[in-house]
């Protein structure tokens, strides 16, 4: 019997994950550095991770679970890709960190302008919070610009240009004259956008989208929206910048922007792009990118940016997703996962959405299909904290939260899509 195949009949036991989630708590706030990753909206205590490899993760008490995290979507090709860690651990031997330009991230360069036409020009930072900052900067010194549009319940990170609306988009610390610059749109609302265009006329830099909105259940653009809101913003003199940190690599290699047919201004890439490794990066039209200090007027600047043992992960990351068997793997694995889950919710006539769009997905407990911020307020959270427990219990682990997405990776097999249905639909 597989490990996964005991864990559809026993409940996991985490004694120390119990202890040490106390613990944690003490030395840093909230116990965890990023608040994602806490139980507070499902509860009881998080999980300590020691080890990875493929699509399972296994926990400092010994359990093995079938990840759906995904680490929050680098995890694309599932953990501890062999040519990824080889090609890190050579890198590292050969030097960190060298800040001064170096070949991996010549190619690197090439690579991801490669896979991304849309992006003549690309600068590496170290996140996907880092990489919107800037292209936000630097849309407003090529535009002059400094009002920007966003759509409610995006997520965009944590810069305060990004963090000044309602929702779990919102903090205090965040000057309110940095808030005012952010206007909000409803995405999947083309009337929005032209509201907003025509209250803010002559005032916009750019309008930044999650071409599939990852926060609020995974939303696909309705058919055509990305495009007319990319027509108008080009009409208006106004950037258009697709924040790709979770649909880039994600949803196919040539982003979320090679599946809806749009070309952005600018791109922002994160997450899946350094095969584990941290990365942020951003690039677009190089008559806006040769803005950027020295050749143009705008800072940007990092360390770390653009690290021999990131470019190296992410290029050995980028080679294996050429493949394109590996999309087909995604495409099936999460197909799987849906129609096993669907038959049963039809079954039993459930209130809940399979949302989805390649191998990036959203179980919604909701009665109807989530198509904007206002549709997901009707999330239940409760149910979804329950569903979460139930099946964390027998060894198959989502992200502690209703609302965001999570991942199959190519890592997953037929075998382990099949026993997460056998869990999921018994915890439904
Ligand atoms: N943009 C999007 C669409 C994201 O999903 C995220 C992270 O979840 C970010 C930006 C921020 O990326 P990071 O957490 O690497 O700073």
């Amino acid at each position: 019997m597989t490990t996964s195949a005991k864990n559809s009949e026993k409940r996991l036991s985490t004694p120390k994950s119990a202890e040490y989630s106390k613990q944690i708590a003490t030395v840093i706030p909230g116990g965890n550095d990023s608040p994602f990753r806490g139980f507070d909206e499902v509860g009881g205590h998080t999980i300590f991770f020691n080890r990875a490899k493929g699509s399972k993760l296994y926990d400092i008490d010994g359990n093995e679970y079938l990840d759906y995290l995904g680490a929050w979507g680098p995890a694309i090709l599932g953990h501890c890709v062999p040519e990824v860690v080889a090609a890190c651990q050579s890198a590292i031997e050969l030097g960190a960190v060298f800040g001064a330009p170096h070949e991996l991230e010549l190619e690197m360069a090439k690579s991801v302008i490669e896979a991304i036409p849309s992006i003549e020009k690309v600068r590496f930072v170290n996140s996907g919070t880092e990489a919107v900052m800037s292209a936000v900067r630097l849309a407003r010194g090529f535009t002059r610009k400094d009002k920007i549009v966003m759509f409610e319940g995006g997520y965009h990170g944590h810069s305060d240009a990004t963090l000044c609306s309602q929702g779990h988009q919102s903090s205090a610390g965040v000057p309110s004259t940095t808030a005012q610059q952010t206007v909000l749109a409803t995405f999947n609302d083309l009337e929005s956008v032209r509201q907003v265009f025509a209250k803010y006329r002559g005032e916009l830099a750019a309008l930044v989208v999650e071409p599939v909105c990852g926060s609020m259940g995974v939303i696909p653009p309705e058919p055509d929206f990305l495009r007319s809101v990319s027509d108008l913003c080009r009409k208006n003199g106004i950037l258009f910048i697709c924040d790709e940190v979770l649909t880039g690599l994600r949803v196919a290699r040539g982003g979320a922007q090679s599946i809806f047919g749009v070309t952005p201004d600018l791109t922002c890439l994160g997450k899946a792009l350094g095969g584990g490794m941290p990365i942020g990066a951003y690039g677009g039209r190089a008559e806006i990118m040769e803005h950027l200090l020295p050749n143009g007027d705008v800072y940007q600047a990092g360390t770390f940016s653009g690290n021999p043992v990131t470019m190296a992960g992410g290029i050995a990351t980028l080679k294996l997703l050429a493949n394109p068997a590996i999309y087909k793997t995604m495409e099936d694995r999460t197909a799987q996962l849906f129609q096993g889950l669907q038959k049963h919710i039809d079954k039993k006539s459930l209130p809940l959405q399979l949302q989805r769009v390649g191998s990036m997905f959203g179980i919604v407990y909701a009665a109807k299909p989530v198509k904007n911020w206002q549709d997901h307020l009707s999330i239940d959270h409760r149910a979804f904290a329950e569903f979460f427990h139930k099946i964390l219990a027998r060894g198959v682990y989502l992200p502690p939260s209703a609302v965001d997405a999570a991942c199959v990776s190519a890592a997953h097999t037929e075998n382990d899509i099949e026993e997460t249905v056998k869990i999921m639909c018994e915890s439904l």
